[in-house]
This record gives C-alpha cells, sequence and structure tokens, in this order.
C-alpha cells in the first residue's frame, strides 16, 4: 500500500488519521493518505503565507525558470503519476487516458511558464500615463475532483504560481494519490511554503468548506459539480475571494444532415466515451438529423462494439469503470430511465463491480432524465430532430453551458450554428480538444471565469491602475 504524506511547508506531514483509497477497477485498497484537521489546514494556509512575499517578489524570468524546473520534475516522474492515475481513477494507461493525462500537465505546465504579464500602457499623452498592472494576490486554495485529478491540479496550480501567488491544493478523497505525488516531486525545487497540499475524506472536517471560508485565501479554483460551487460562493462570500468556478456540464453535439456518418463515428465517439463519459466537457447528448440518423447509429454502434473496457493497467485496454460507487448508482438510475422510454442499441446494463457496460440509448427527448441530467458515464442518449432550429433549441434548453459541438461537412454552415450555442466552447467536428491557449470555461451554472491561456493566467491576478 502507497503511504504518501501532504506538504505542508516543504515536509511531510503524515497527520493523526488516515483513509484508504481504492481502485475502481479491482476494489482493491491501494493507498492509506492523511484526514487533515482543521488545524493542519490552518497551517497549510499560514505556510503559504509565509512564503508569499519571497514568491512574489521574484521577477517574472525567475518565476518562469521556477516552473519550468516543475515541468522537468513531473516529466521526470510520469511513468509513475500515469500509473497511480490509472490505479485510483479507473482511466487506462493506453488511449486518450492517464499516459495522455500525465503529458498533458507536462504540456501545460511549460506552456504556462512561457506566458507573459506585461504592464499594458492605457494612455501615454501630454495628459498623463496610465498603466494597466497585474498583481498576484496572495494564498490561492485550490479544490479538484475525481475525473482528471492530475491534469486539473496542474491547471490550478500552474497559472497561480506563474502569477506570483502561493498555493494550498485539496484534491478530492477519491484520487489524492498522483497530486500527492506530484505536489511532492515538486517542492523538490520549489521553496518550502510556495505549493501545500492537504488531503481529507469531507467526512470528519470539510477541508474544502474551510478553504472558501479562510480569511487568509485570497482566492478559491474550484473544478466540480455545481451544487458544490453554490456552496464555495456562499462560503467565500464574507471574505470577498476571488472565484474561478468550473462547474458541471450537460453538452450537446448535433449532427447535420451533410455528415458522412463513418467519417465522423470515431470523433463521436471519444467526444461521448473518453474516460468512459466522466469528463466535464465531453458529449453528454447528441442531436441527429432524421435523413442520417440510422447511418449514424449504425457506425458508432460499429465501432463501439470494438472498443475494450477493462482493468487499465492491462494491455490494450480503452474504457475504464466509474470511479465512485455514488456515479455508479447514478449512472445506473438514468440509463435505467432512458432504457424505460428509448430504443436501447447497445448496452443498458450494469457490468461486473464498478465496470457500466458501453450504452447507446435512441429515440429519447429532453424529457428524459438521462437527457436532461449530467450522465458522467459511457453512455450516449440519442435525439432524432428534423429542424436545424429545433436541435439548436433543444441543446440550449438546459441551465448548464459548457461545451458543444456541431458535426457537418460545411465548415462555415456549421460555424454560424456554433455561434448560436450557449456554452463556453463549441469544436465543429471534433468534441472537447481543449488546449493550453484557448480560454477555458462555461456559460449560465458551469461556472464564473475562464482557466488557460493569459485570460486565465489574469484570473490569478488583481488589477491595479497607475496614473502618473
Ligand atoms: P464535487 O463537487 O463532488 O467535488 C469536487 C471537490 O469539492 C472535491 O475535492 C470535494 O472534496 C470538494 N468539496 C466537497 N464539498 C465541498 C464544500 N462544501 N466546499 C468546498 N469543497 C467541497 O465534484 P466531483 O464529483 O468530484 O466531480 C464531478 C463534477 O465536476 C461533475 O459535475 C463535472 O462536470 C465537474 N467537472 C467540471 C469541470 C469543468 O472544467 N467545468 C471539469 C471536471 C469536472
Amino acid at each position: 500500500m502507497l503511504d504518501l504524506g501532504m506538504t505542508i511547508g516543504g515536509r511531510q506531514v503524515a497527520g493523526q488519521t488516515t483513509f484508504a483509497i481504492f481502485n475502481p477497477a479491482t476494489g482493491e485498497a491501494i493507498g492509506s493518505v492523511a484526514n487533515a484537521s482543521i488545524d493542519e489546514l490552518d497551517r497549510a494556509v499560514s505556510a503559504a503565507k509565509l512564503a508569499y512575499p519571497a514568491w512574489s517578489a521574484l521577477s517574472d524570468a525567475d518565476r518562469k525558470a521556477a516552473i519550468d524546473k516543475l515541468a522537468i520534475q513531473l516529466e521526470t516522474h510520469q511513468q509513475k503519476l500515469a500509473q497511480l492515475i490509472t490505479q485510483e481513477q479507473g482511466k487506462p494507461l493506453a488511449g486518450p487516458g492517464s499516459n495522455f493525462e500525465a503529458g498533458a500537465a507536462v504540456a501545460w505546465t511549460r506552456y504556462t511558464a512561457s506566458l507573459d504579464m506585461p504592464v499594458k500602457v492605457l494612455q501615454d499623452t501630454n495628459e498623463g500615463r496610465v498603466e494597466l498592472h497585474r498583481k498576484s494576490l496572495g494564498v490561492v486554495g485550490s479544490i479538484t475532483p475525481w475525473n482528471w485529478p492530475l491534469m486539473i491540479a496542474i491547471w490550478h496550480i500552474m497559472p497561480a504560481l506563474r502569477a506570483g501567488n502561493t498555493v494550498v491544493i485539496k484534491p478530492s478523497p477519491f484520487t489524492p494519490l498522483s497530486t500527492l505525488l506530484a505536489v511532492q516531486v515538486m517542492n523538490e525545487v520549489l521553496p518550502a511554503g510556495v505549493l501545500n497540499i492537504v488531503t481529507s475524506d469531507d467526512q470528519e472536517a470539510n477541508i474544502g468548506a474551510a478553504m472558501a471560508q479562510h480569511p487568509d485565501i485570497r482566492k478559491i479554483v474550484f473544478t466540480g459539480s455545481t451544487p458544490t460551487g453554490e456552496k464555495i460562493m456562499q462560503g467565500a462570500s464574507t471574505t470577498m475571494k476571488r472565484l474561478t468556478l468550473e462547474l458541471g456540464g450537460n453538452d450537446a453535439g448535433i449532427v447535420l444532415p451533410d455528415v458522412d456518418p463513418t467519417a465522423i463515428a470515431e470523433g463521436l465517439f471519444w467526444g461521448a466515451f473518453i474516460n468512459s463519459g466522466q469528463t466535464c466537457a465531453c458529449m453528454k447528448r447528441l442531436y441527429v438529423h432524421d435523413s442520417v440518423h440510422d447511418a449514424v447509429c449504425e457506425a458508432l454502434l460499429n465501432l463501439a462494439k470494438t472498443i475494450p473496457m477493462g482493468n487499465g493497467m492491462d494491455d490494450g485496454i480503452l474504457l475504464g469503470p466509474l470511479t465512485t460507487i455514488n456515479q455508479y448508482a447514478k449512472v445506473s438510475d438514468l440509463v435505467a430511465q432512458g432504457a424505460a422510454s428509448g430504443k436501447v442499441l447497445l448496452g443498458g446494463e450494469p457490468g461486473k463491480g464498478q465496470f457500466f457496460n458501453t450504452t447507446i440509448i435512441t429515440e429519447l427527448d429532453n424529457r428524459n432524465s438521462l437527457v436532461a441530467e449530467e450522465q458522467f458515464g459511457p453512455v450516449l442518449p440519442i435525439i432524432r430532430y428534423s429542424d436545424t432550429d429545433e436541435a439548436l433549441a433543444l441543446a440550449n434548453e438546459f441551465d448548464v453551458g459548457l461545451g458543444g459541438s456541431i458535426w457537418s461537412s460545411d465548415t462555415q454552415a456549421a460555424k454560424s450554428l456554433a455561434m448560436r450555442m450557449e456554452c463556453g466552447s463549441v469544436w465543429v467536428n471534433n468534441h472537447g480538444a481543449i488546449q493550453p491557449n484557448a480560454p477555458f470555461g462555461g456559460m449560465k451554472k458551469s461556472g464564473i471565469g475562464v482557466e488557460f491561456g493569459e485570460e486565465g493566467l489574469f484570473e490569478n491576478t488583481d488589477m491595479q491602475v497607475i496614473f502618473a
């Protein structure tokens, strides 16, 4: 069993009590981690506060160089990190799995290190000079979910550090191991206290809630469900914290009549089934024009049948289990509701352990819970439509708006439709391909603010205008 401590002020801290981490593919306990007390959270925040003046005073060039060193550390331990992700979260090593996740963590770190934060001159005339400066905030608190544990941790940590802040991160109680190791190896090259981690099972003390209210944390960056995001907003209100909230979605894809069904099948499949559907911006419902509906379903079905599901440590596996038992129960319930009124083309039943069989159900409508709710499983509900405006209205009907996609051989027509979708990112003939230079965030109840690129970096700063 792996025994990874918390890192507080550059030191390993075991914690008074511990809790176990289980492999969702096998049910085995694979690690034991500290269950932090509120006192330990306070120590982590104090360590970050103490480290802040020196870290924020570094020149831009020095902080860039320090973050480049973090990329080297992550790259050196990439293989071990990928294995831990597979063991704690379930996604396979292969395909768009944990090797990809650990590699993306390195790439995002390098890219973020390269970003500049120049002073913007708003006016330089005889009447005076006006400059816009970006100032770091202080201690940033990061709270992460279980679905892409390492990649999301890196998305939170790197822009916060690059902008001159120090960090306390709290990973999900289900998947803390890869983040614990990453923070440990990054601390080998960082000054003590710049990056701290606390772990909690959310039972004895709700450390996330305490972070939202903490007087010495200046910003929370949170990725997780919309209900938890709402609680964080409430908790953060009395200290006027800055917030970046990346919340739940229910992404729609719209297939126009002019597609080649076989050509788009692979993109559609991975757009929906990456990480067994446990991805915030993956396709959760697909609207297909009546004229191509049967051909698209057939092409998807033919492909889906060939994608192996199993223990992600084994060769050739491309889909893993559901990460948590609660998630398994939720997906089972929603699929039962979909199967009761739709036509099951594939799956429709839970598998063994925490595996849920790859499922495709068609002839559904927006009132079915499998369509209306974020299902977060290896499941694709399909809705037949005959009028494009109607499909767009159905896609925009819900109160979330993270991502969306349009599938068509006419890129211009697809782009005009894309601009009418109510969501933060829209892809044409793809779904979910994010990149470090393009801001990513949600509309409506999918969140506040963005991550990535200059815009994401600037969310880790306050603006100061100098009139001189
Ligand atoms: P969750 O909201 O249950 O938990 C996320 C984190 O919040 C965990 O670390 C948890 O310990 C912590 N937490 C729990 N209660 C808290 C409280 N009261 N205050 C502060 N923190 C608290 O989410 P999850 O089940 O881990 O993740 C799945 C959800 O995350 C899905 O809805 C998914 O769409 C969303 N998600 C969104 C994005 C995005 O970029 N928009 C990315 C990944 C996941």
